[in-house]
């Protein structure tokens, strides 16, 4: 089997590490086996169905928010991906890319990035700088995913949940989505966004898994169940960062 990883706007929107998500991603899927190829989607490219298995779309400031909330609109690269997620493709977001991918996103001082309405949430830019170690209890529905999910946080904009959105996980340490209802993230068929930078996925190697064997079985029309691994380095960064911060 071949996954083809779409790193959306890699170029620009990937700090704190959120590269670390692509790799995770792209080791945890050769060690099975799967080819892997990592393909950068960035502004003036085209996105057609089928073009990647999977998405990823990482964080970024103000400055590149902007660069990039124009090309998703303009380029209607936006639209593409919300058709991709409704027919089942998986989708990581985090923070910057996240707050892209709701109604819209409010800067301090500039005008309102319009989003692409993927996700039923709006985000403003606060005074509040929210950062830190961040723990979370999933409560939505993520086959497999036995523990809590750990990372680190890092945002002004506080995003909140319009009706019918369906928060990640209820915060156990940390701010997440606004630091005001104890939500963070959201999630939306096999997308999810959430402020959890870190990498997020190496530290969280069992939703790694998910977000491929969705991508697989979409892909494949067919049930998906990877091999295990030896996680045990994994688990002990997982564990370690639940014990120091919860
Ligand atoms: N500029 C956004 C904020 O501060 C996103 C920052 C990020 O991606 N970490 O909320």
């Amino acid at each position: 089997m071949k996954l083809v990883i779409g790193y959306l706007y890699g170029d620009l929107m990937n700090i704190y590490g959120d590269t670390g998500n692509i790799i995770a991603l792209k080791k945890r899927a050769q060690w099975r086996g799967v080819e892997v190829e990592v393909r950068n989607i960035s502004i003036g490219d085209r996105l057609k169905a089928g073009d990647a298995d999977l998405f990823f779309f990482g964080g970024g400031q103000n400055q590149q928010q902007e660069l990039v909330s124009r090309d998703l609109v303009l380029s209607l690269k936006g639209k593409a991906i919300k058709s991709e997620v409704e027919r089942g493709v998986p989708l990581l977001a985090i923070c910057g890319g996240y707050q892209l991918l709701g109604e819209y996103y409010k800067p301090q001082k500039e005008p309102k990035l319009p989003g692409v309405n993927l996700f039923p949430i709006y985000t403003v830019a606060s005074h509040q700088r929210m950062i830190g170690n961040i723990v979370i209890r999933p409560i939505s529905d993520i086959r497999n995913l036995t523990s809590e999910l750990v990372g680190f946080e890092n945002h002004s904009g506080k995003t909140f949940l319009k009706d019918g959105a369906k928060p990640l996980g209820k915060v156990v340490k940390g701010f997440g989505n606004s630091g005001e209802d104890k939500t963070e993230g959201c999630i939306y068929k096999n997308a999810i966004g959430c402020y959890m930078h870190g990498s997020l996925l190496p530290k969280n190697p069992e939703l790694a898994d998910w977000l491929i064997e969705k991508a697989l079985e979409v892909k494949y029309g067919k049930e998906v169940k990877l091999k295990s691994l030896d996680d045990s380095l994994e688990n002990l960064a997982h564990q370690k960062a639940v014990q120091r911060f919860s």
